[in-house]
């Protein structure tokens, strides 16, 4: 339980693709039941020789906001519990949201290590663009591209140092 490196934020950010490039083909097989679970996967992966569990969370629940809403504050909460180290994911092209806005205040209250990751950074405009994040307050902001891991390695090398 110790490794664990989870990966929250609103739907569509990029969670997952950052994931699958993580994991690759070591995709743990969980075998729960229960809702929040099943809404959860945990893979392994390895960077600069360490060896850790990588979280994606919200995957399988698409109903109404409101549910959105409430299973990304219950898998923020879990991640808060549960990780060693929480990766939250904002989207450049959306710019923040509210919601962005209330995983920060949940996030900066709790005492994890929390690095922002601002995804779909795939050029130099928005990379520009990518700059109102930092008013989030996250000391420790990467940008990436999730679909070309660009920045990915940054973040990662960052990342781990906590393992
Ligand atoms: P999730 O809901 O947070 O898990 O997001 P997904 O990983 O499913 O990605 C949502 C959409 O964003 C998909 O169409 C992805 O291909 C796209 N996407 C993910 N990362 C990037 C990126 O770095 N750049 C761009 N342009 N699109 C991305
Ligand atoms: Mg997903």
């Amino acid at each position: 339980n110790n490794n664990i490196v989870a990966i929250v934020g609103r739907p569509n950010v990029g969670k997952s693709t950052l994931y699958n490039r993580l994991i690759g083909e070591r995709q743990a097989i969980i075998d729960d039941i229960s809702g929040v679970t099943r809404d959860r996967q945990y893979g392994t992966s390895f960077w600069n020789g360490k060896t850790f569990t990588v979280v994606d969370t919200g995957g399988f629940v698409k109903n109404s906001e409101d549910v959105f809403e409430s299973a990304i504050r219950s898998q923020v909460n879990i991640a808060i519990e549960e990780a060693r180290v929480i990766v939250f994911m904002v989207d450049v092209t959306t710019g923040i949201t509210d919601l962005d806005e209330e995983v920060a205040g949940m996030l900066r209250r709790s005492d994890k290590p929390v690095y922002l990751a601002v995804n779909k950074v795939d050029n130099h405009n928005r990379l520009i663009e990518a700059n109102e994040f930092w008013s989030l307050g996250f000391e420790n902001t990467f940008f990436l591209s999730s679909i070309t891991g660009s920045g990915s390695g940054e973040l990662l090398d960052a990342v781990v140092e906590h393992i």
